[in-house]
């Protein structure tokens, strides 16, 4: 069977022993139990779970014809409106169950390596490129459901143009080409997820001048010479009454250290290749496949913060308000919009050359260069509806010591009891305001690229000819 149930992934992550440093220290032992790790891997075994559900068997798992099997619909390469459709709904499910809060859920990345191994014929005949290697390790992937964590981008040392003139690049780069494989010393940005994943890929983002940082390749997790070093932790007090996001979707970010790590040829799927770094990113389906990803979880993720919005206005009694009915608005119309761009790209798919139905990318391109905006925007509403009530926040231990029953009384909203109100709060904190919530802010901001190149992107692809004629016309 080549999807796995939650039990598994987690008995997976923890046999691999991954270089892990949490909190000044190696991670000894099980990972699962580690306290950092605990919530957000309990929370991606569910994930796991949902797909072993015999009622969501239709949407979870889909049967390959050109792999020949069951996999999990993460994986699947679109070849119909009714494939792209079913993987929008594959990734809702997962979605709904974390409120669109786990950025990294496994559909992230099973979704970039199918978009990748859907345009292999872009390495064909290119130098130092092995396109079967690709392809054959989608395969490998799919048919034994694992999991990735990627990194891209290279340490944000020197930013400036001239960067590429700087002589102690502190970027990952080969260092050696011998027979077995390549030789990587260095270090990349960042990995959100990274060491409790089966694998890691590494690709490098476009715009790298030295064919020595020009790669993509993917590595076990517990390769020699790999360590993930993680940031501090933002779990809150690790209650699931007082953190109730951040202990169980506090996913983690860690820098990624290369100390002269082996990556066997097998497992490279281009190298010392500046023109082909540049150009598969924009060229290859990885663009509109995990934009549609995207997009499909954060129309989730605005549903969530709607019903919060409205919950606190419930809750306090504030929607005669007309300024707090156009706040609520702003929410309901970047939620529209959304949905609306999602199935836009649906509509507009098109069948590429090899038959892989493609959504098409400037409606994804425009919904998350606007939820770049917008998600920030939300995250402000909430608190300006909230107001006090956002830190009027007495923990559980409160509730359960002798004050419990003042609080109730004190503490109580319109209609509903003081434990109640505080419990509606503190979700809205979390997500709006401990360092959890503003993680999830600055993620949404920037986890896909600068807004601001996003932005300049749309403008330089999107065709404008036809409107410039337009007008010409009319003149
Ligand atoms: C929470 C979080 C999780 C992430 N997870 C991952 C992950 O799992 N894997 C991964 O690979 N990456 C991950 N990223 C990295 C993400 O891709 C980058 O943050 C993003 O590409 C922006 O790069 P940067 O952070 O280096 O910002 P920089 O590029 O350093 O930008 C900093 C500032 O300088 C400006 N600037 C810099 N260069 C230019 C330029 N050429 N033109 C105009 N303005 C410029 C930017 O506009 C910005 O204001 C994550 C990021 C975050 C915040």
């Amino acid at each position: 069977m080549a999807f796995i149930s939650g039990d598994e992934y987690v008995n997976r992550i923890n046999q691999l022993k991954s270089e892990v440093w949490a909190g000044g220290r190696k991670v000894d032992g099980n990972i699962s139990e580690h306290p950092f790790f605990h919530g957000v891997m309990k929370s991606q075994a569910e994930l796991y779970d949902l797909q072993t559900d015999p009622q969501l068997k239709g949407v979870m798992v889909h049967k390959d014809k050109n792999l020949q099997q069951e996999i999990g619909t993460s994986y699947l390469i679109p070849r119909s409106q009714n494939d792209l459709k079913k993987r929008r709904e594959m990734i809702q499910v997962w979605a709904r169950h974390t409120a669109g809060l786990m950025g990294r859920s496994p559909d992230y990345m099973n979704t970039v390596l199918a978009a990748f191994a859907s345009s292999v014929h872009l390495l064909k005949g290119q130098k130092n490129c092995f396109p079967e290697n690709l392809f054959n390790f989608y395969k490998f992937a799919a048919e034994n459901d694992l999991t990735f964590t990627h990194t891209f981008i290279n340490p944000q040392k020197n930013r400036s143009s001239l960067a590429c003139f700087d002589e102690n690049s502190t970027n990952a780069h080969i260092v050696e080409r011998i027979s077995e494989g390549i030789i990587v010393k260095g270090a990349k940005l960042l990995a959100t997820q990274g060491g409790i994943t089966d694998e890691i890929i590494v690709f490098s983002a476009p715009g790298a001048m030295d064919a020595s940082q020009a790669f993509a390749f993917s590595i076990p997790s517990n390769t020699k010479g790999l360590k993930f070093v993680c940031r501090r932790s933002f779990l809150g007090n690790g209650s699931a009454n007082d953190s109730p996001l951040s202990s169980r979707f506090e996913e983690q970010d860690s820098v990624v250290i290369f100390d002269n790590v082996l990556v066997p040829w097998e497992r490279v799927f281009f190298y010392d290749n500046i023109k082909v770094t540049d150009e598969f990113y924009i060229k290859s389906n990885f663009v509109p496949f995990t934009l549609h990803q995207i997009v499909t979880r954060q129309v989730v993720k605005t549903e969530f913060i709607l019903g919060i919005a409205q919950t606190i206005v419930e809750t306090i009694n504030i929607s005669e308000y007309q300024h707090v009915q156009s706040k609520v608005a702003e929410i309901i119309k970047g939620l529209e919009c959304e949905k609306a761009l999602l199935i836009q790209s649906e509509v507009q798919a098109k069948p590429d050359q090899h038959g892989v139905m493609v959504p098409d990318r400037f409606p994804l391109y425009v919904a998350v260069n606007l939820f770049q905006e917008n998600y920030p925007r939300f995250a402000e509403i909430i608190q300006q509806l909230g107001a006090s009530g956002m830190v009027n926040l007495p923990d559980e231990a409160q509730f359960q010591s002798v004050l419990g029953k003042d609080l109730e009384y004190y503490l109580q909203g319109f209609e509903v009891n003081g434990h109640e109100r505080v419990k509606i709060f503190r979700l809205a904190h979390d997500l709006c305001m401990s360092s959890f919530g503003s993680r999830q802010t600055l993620y949404e901001r920037f986890f896909f690229g600068d807004p601001i190149r996003l932005s300049q992107i749309i403008y330089q692809t999107y065709p404008l000819d036809k409107h410039v004629n337009m007008v010409k016309k009319f003149i």
